[in-house]
């Protein structure tokens, strides 16, 4: 059996209604309303999951290893990578603020370009996800 847990690490709850497939044996269910899943009658064996969840990409995790009669718990994080404080501006590395300028996302307007050349604020691109930095130190060139 494979016991699983989808945790928002930004909204800081379960994750509702996310899609998990087991690649291998092609079988798919979802998370509950409070981001559990499951998978009974499992062979035992090595296995990869695929992970849908709304507004984020589909992510895939490897080398779940099923023992015979055997639980397997697993927790995932979404989104994967997001361990910085959106609220400030400390930069993490030289711990000062003095050199931090906003991330602007999306495609830039003309002013907004300007500022850029100026270093005023840091282009981030299009690609949003709830996780993107917002800040940036310009002294370590460095996102956060
Ligand atoms: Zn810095």
């Amino acid at each position: 059996m494979i016991r699983g847990h989808i945790q928002d690490t930004v909204k800081n709850e379960g994750v509702a209604f996310a899609k998990v497939l087991i690649n291998e044996l092609d079988r798919e269910t979802g998370t509950d309303v409070t981001g559990d899943f499951s998978f009974g009658d499992i062979p035992p064996g090595t296995y990869s999951l695929q992970v849908w969840i709304q507004d984020y990409p589909g992510r895939e995790i490897d080398s779940i290893v099923i023992a015979p009669d055997g639980i397997t718990d697993i927790s995932i994080l979404f989104p994967p990578e997001c361990n910085f404080n959106h609220n400030d501006m400390t930069c993490p590395v030289c711990n000062k603020k003095d050199e931090v300028i906003p991330i602007v996302y999306g495609l830039p307007r003309e002013e907004i370009f300007k500022k850029a050349e100026e270093g005023k604020v840091k282009l981030g691109g299009c690609v949003v996800s709830t996780c993107d930095p917002q800040w940036y130190c310009k002294r370590d060139k460095k996102s956060f």
